[in-house]
């Protein structure tokens, strides 16, 4: 699988071989043992920090209990006829990435800013892995025919660019209710999502489609999994986080809103 990468440093099209991609200028980039290769050029990608390790195993061991797997069923449903290449702009640690592989007909890339999680993403499979910046993401323009984006940073010009024309993307937001179980364990006034897209006035947005349904989480140790893989756990003061000190068990709604957005023809 190549053909839509390409080279970081001078735009031209890398060639996977052996054991590295390499482009015509002979720029090479290895292959990693689990599978996955790393096209960032600045050494500034903050993988190295302390806690990328932790909270990248903290977040798959999380998915893999199977409370957002309707979230992923339902982005199987909506490829299970499409056909093409597909991109996972910061594919995280692959859950969503790797289950969309089983459809025979989509050539699936998946990328994120983060080596630690792009490995575990390499070792679930289901995708050719590599790791890169949303904000030069090295892929030729008008090469894609679908990109999923989830809870990441909307890149409207990036986005655009490697769309092929009538490409289309799909953005998950949280949903109003999202997590709301979660928040009044948390907040003296738990407030909903405001459940807005980002604006765009290049892309067009054709359908919109909301998943809820109910988690039920038992343990200690499974609601900690889950606030620090959220955003409330870098925004929660010291005071409000103890409140989950104890608690056992957390019932909350789970609420994903998935956005069609396609580039004009
Ligand atoms: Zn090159």
């Amino acid at each position: 699988m190549n053909g839509i990468l390409k080279c970081p440093v001078c735009s031209k099209a890398l060639d996977r071989k052996e054991r590295e991609y390499k482009c015509p200028d002979g720029h090479s980039f290895d292959i990693a043992k689990e599978d996955y290769v790393n096209l960032l050029v600045s050494s500034k990608n903050g993988d190295l920090k302390g806690d990328d390790k932790y909270s990248a195993r903290s977040r798959r061991d999380f998915l893999n209990r199977g409370y957002y797997s309707p979230l992923r069923d339902a982005l199987n449903a909506v490829f299970s006829d499409k056909h093409g290449i597909l991109l996972d702009i910061c594919c995280g640690e692959g859950y969503y990435t790797s289950a969309l592989g089983n459809n025979s007909g989509l050539e699936i890339y998946g990328f994120d800013i983060s080596k630690e999680m792009v490995r575990l993403a390499a070792k679930r499979g289901g995708a050719c892995y590599f790791v890169a910046n949303m904000a030069n993401i090295p892929v030729f323009d008008e090469s894609i025919d679908y990109a999923i984006h989830l809870f990441a940073p909307f890149n409207e010009e990036e986005f655009f660019r490697i769309l092929k024309p009538g490409g289309v993307i799909f953005t998950v937001i949280p949903g109003k209710r999202h997590l709301y179980g979660l928040k009044e364990l948390l907040y003296d006034t738990p407030y909903e999502n405001d459940e807005k897209f980002p604006e765009t006035c290049v892309l067009e947005q054709i359908s919109k489609k909301t998943i809820t349904s109910k988690a039920i989480l038992e343990g200690e140790d499974v609601i900690a999994e889950l606030f620090r893989m959220t955003p409330y756990y870098f925004h929660t003061s010291e005071k409000d986080r103890d409140k989950l000190e104890g608690i056992k068990r957390l019932e909350t709604e789970t609420e994903f809103v998935i956005g069609e957005f396609r580039k004009p023809v």
